[in-house]
């Protein structure tokens, strides 16, 4: 009943404590609990003491549908005033505090014996007309089965605290106090030291009928100054009953029934769930309220159970994450496609070794998959369970049913059911692994569909199929795993070293509208979770790749991004330059889909000592905001590979520039880059005559694991050279004045270049003149270079950047 932040907190384990306790202590008389869920939710009005509000507490959550038909709901509310309250069917409040501190969840189990019929073990202590102490049915005082708690193994046992006030109220209505007068001046402790009758008008009469009745005068002056005495005549610490020896006094009304029989008390009445003992002695039932409670669920008479205890009893489901407990809609995560219980092993030994590996195309040797399957219902499944499991090409695109049955096979096959086993019978609270050989289609079928020839990893979903446990919700193509317990997915690709002839190790997606029907406009997000100073985005080259048609899609809808800029050194090529990155309105038509790359090249200059990263992408709909698909991509870094540095020796001379770069020591690519930004060189050395002025880039990237470094090199423009002397502003947006000076040449251009792209102005220079502003209007964003070119050769190059 708050938000969940307030203190004390409330974790995943303390839900699964109490759950767990309810369990254990209502096992022992064959009742069970599953466990739907739970939530938080802020509202100052309900949260506090529910004793008077807790009906329109449950007749709001009612209204705002949180509360379940087919579920008794507890409610934690924040006030301590009141431990706990069962005062509605179907509704049970705790005290949040108590439910956290709680040694064994009594006041949950209490208020849930409430629900299933129990009534307080001192019901109807009625000083007139009492449950009396005789077990005897023959005897003609017996009414044990039909007053209190009307349950014959639970003795006649008053909450003596109670007992005591009503003892008093009665002395005082014996002497002409009315019913009212009486329950005025009589009043339990309520802890505030105000309760008690001290100053009452009549307050000496009012003592001396206590003492005529037989109140002792430490009792007296216990009720005048607070109220009758909490837990009076036992002791809490060893939950013992301990009368005085007014018990043996046949004049004196205490500890006795209203016939004046001496009461029996056992054992079992002072650590009654029912009673009120203080909560740390509470910790049993009866056989009898056992059987009670069973007959109650049983007889049914209001129509109560019967639906939600008989309906659907059988739930078996797989996890969306570790701690999901099954809950439908599973609200805990929006991370709902990296399943725990779903993992691939190139070999058959994931009943021992679970981490989850890439699968591996071998025409002759199958991969294995593996699904736990856990019943979380009160009853066995029976063994005719089906489990579904599908793969699909590794997307974000959603795509239930059509991508997954086979449908969608132009111009390639997408996905498929693998193949549907039986469950085995598994008991409540069971598990089960199951085992499927899996020969994944031939990656060579998909690079030509793929950027940067990814072997595209695999995306899995596994559907629990059976009519004794049916699909809580639809299955609609987004959220049919997070709706709905029975299913699970595993979208999970595995980033390590590169394949020989890539420097890019990442992976391919699916993206788009594979299976919509219309056509519709989607934002896609990239980001971490992982809260800590070092984030990947700060180590590595996060650079998406993607096609053409996806690549004009985003041109068309704006070129809208966050945190994501494009990529010089490449074609289509995107960087993500920090969390939370977005790229955004793109529009794809009913069926359309594409495939993007996701690469990671950690730079040698930015690493730290950490070794495994967790990066997700994500699609949206952009109208709705509601989450189609994502992938998470699992980056390890050796982190005991060899550092290395880019350097190089550089030496100008007359029309030329000698480039050298210091190797090394081991297998790597040299990527020589001019100051106009065209990749000039691959190798170690290179002479470039025609150098011009500018900024020249080396950029290192290790074979084996694609790590990278750069190195930049500036050659200055001498003080009367012909050159650009400056751009303002840079970056920009409408305009950008070049200044120059043209001292030694007769002709001379200016070239706006886009960096890894065919687009380019030219512009013919006075060179009277020494500076020219250009309207940038019509230019797409992005980095460009502006060479000056003075008859007819480059000379100075700056970058550009147009946003
Ligand atoms: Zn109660």
């Amino acid at each position: 009943m708050d938000d969940g932040t307030s203190t004390p907190q409330l974790s995943h384990e303390d839900y699964l404590r109490a759950h767990h306790e309810m369990n254990e202590t209502y096992g022992n008389y064959n009742i069970c609990f599953n466990l739907y869920g739970y939530e938080t939710y802020e509202n100052s009005t309900y949260e506090q003491w529910p004793s008077t509000n807790f009906n329109p507490l449950v007749n709001h959550m009612k209204s705002i549908g949180k509360y379940k038909d087919d579920a008794i709901n507890v409610y934690l509310y924040r006030s301590s005033a009141a431990a706990g309250v069962s005062s509605t069917k179907n509704a049970i409040g705790v005290s949040k505090w108590q439910f956290k501190n709680d040694p064994q969840s009594q006041v949950l189990i209490h208020e849930m014996g409430h629900q299933l019929g129990l009534s307080h073990t001192h019901l109807g202590w009625i000083i007139e007309n009492c449950e009396h102490v005789t077990r005897n049915p023959n005897d003609t005082n017996y009414n044990a089965t039909t007053r209190g708690d009307n349950i014959l193994d639970t003795n006649a046992v008053p909450d003596f605290r109670n007992e005591q006030r009503d003892h008093g109220r009665k002395a005082l209505r014996d002497q002409g106090f009315t019913v009212a007068e009486a329950a005025n001046i009589i009043n339990n402790d309520a802890g505030q030291g105000n309760n008690g009758f001290a100053g009452h008008p009549q307050e000496a009469l009012i003592e001396s009928i206590l003492l005529d009745y037989g109140f002792t005068s430490n009792e007296i002056n216990q009720i005048k100054w607070y109220g009758a005495t909490p837990f009076a005549y036992v002791n809490s610490n060893t939950c013992s009953y301990i009368p005085d020896s007014r018990i043996q006094d046949p004049n004196s009304p205490f500890f006795k029934d209203c016939e004046k029989t001496i009461y029996q008390i056992s054992s079992s009445d002072l650590h009654n769930h029912m009673s009120y003992m203080d909560v740390s002695c509470r910790n049993q039932f009866t056989t009898g309220q056992g059987i009670f409670m069973h007959e109650y669920i049983e007889n049914d008479n209001s129509d109560y159970f019967l639906d939600r205890f008989v309906q659907h009893p059988l739930d078996l489901y797989t996890r969306d994450h570790e701690g999901d407990i099954g809950q439908e809609p599973n609200i805990h995560t929006d991370i709902f496609w990296q399943s725990s219980d779903i993992w691939v092993r190139n070999q058959n030994d994931g009943l021992l070794n679970q981490t989850h590996q890439n699968p591996e195309y071998d025409p002759s040797s199958p991969n294995y998959v593996y699904v736990r399957v856990i019943n979380k219902s009160c009853i066995a499944s029976t063994g005719t369970e089906e489990l579904f499991l599908h793969w699909a090409k590794a997307g974000i695109g959603g795509g239930w049913p059509a991508l997954w049955n086979g449908e969608i096979n132009d111009p390639v096959l997408m996905g498929d059911l693998i193949y549907e086993q039986t469950i085995p019978i598994i008991q409540s609270g069971g598990e089960a692994i199951l085992e499927f050989e899996w020969y994944p289609p031939d990656p060579d079928d998909y690079v030509d569909y793929s950027p940067n020839n990814d072997p595209w990893h695999f995306c899995l979903l596994s559907r629990i199929v059976t009519p004794n446990d049916p699909m809580a919700f639809p299955e609609i193509s987004g959220n049919m795993v997070k709706r709905n317990n029975n299913n699970a997915s595993k979208n999970v690709t595995v980033v390590s070293n590169p394949k020989p002839g890539s420097l890019a190790p990442g992976g391919a997606i699916f993206i788009g509208n594979i299976v919509g029907l219309t056509s519709a406009t989607f934002n896609f997000e990239f980001k971490t979770l992982e809260e800590i100073s070092s984030q990947i985005y700060n180590e590595a080259e996060i650079v998406l790749t993607l096609n053409e048609d996806t690549w004009n899609k985003w041109l068309d809808g704006g070129r809208q991004s966050q945190n994501i800029e494009i990529y010089p050194k490449g074609v289509q090529q995107l960087i993500i330059t920090d969390n939370n990155a977005w790229l955004n309105n793109l529009v794809f038509g009913s069926g359309e889909w594409d495939v993007m790359y996701v690469s990671f090249n950690f730079l040698t200059k930015e690493v730290t000592n950490k070794s495994f990263f967790e990066y997700f992408a994500i699609q949206h709909d952009a109208v709705t905001g509601e989450i189609i698909g994502g992938e998470t991509y699992h980056i390890t870094r050796d982190i005991t590979r060899p550092h290395f540095e880019a350097s190089a020796i550089v030496t100008e001379d007359i029309g030329e520039i000698n480039f050298s770069a210091n190797s090394i020591d081991e297998a790597a690519k040299y990527n020589w880059y001019a100051p106009d930004g065209t990749l000039v060189h691959t190798g170690i050395d290179f002479t470039f005559t025609g150098s011009f002025a500018g900024e020249y880039t080396l950029e290192v990237i290790a074979e084996n694991d694609a790590h990278k470094d750069y190195y930049y090199y500036l050659v200055e423009s001498k003080q009367n050279d012909d050159q650009i002397i400056s751009l303002s502003p840079n970056p920009a947006s409408l305009n950008v004045l070049v200044n120059y000076q043209v001292n030694i040449a007769t002709t001379a251009n200016l070239q706006l270049v886009k960096l890894c792209d065919t687009f380019s102005t030219n512009f013919t220079l006075d060179i009277n003149e020494n500076e020219i502003n250009i309207n940038l209007a019509n230019y797409p964003i992005g980095i460009y270079a502006v060479v000056l070119i003075t008859d007819g050769q480059p000379v100075h190059a700056k970058q550009l950047i147009i946003n």
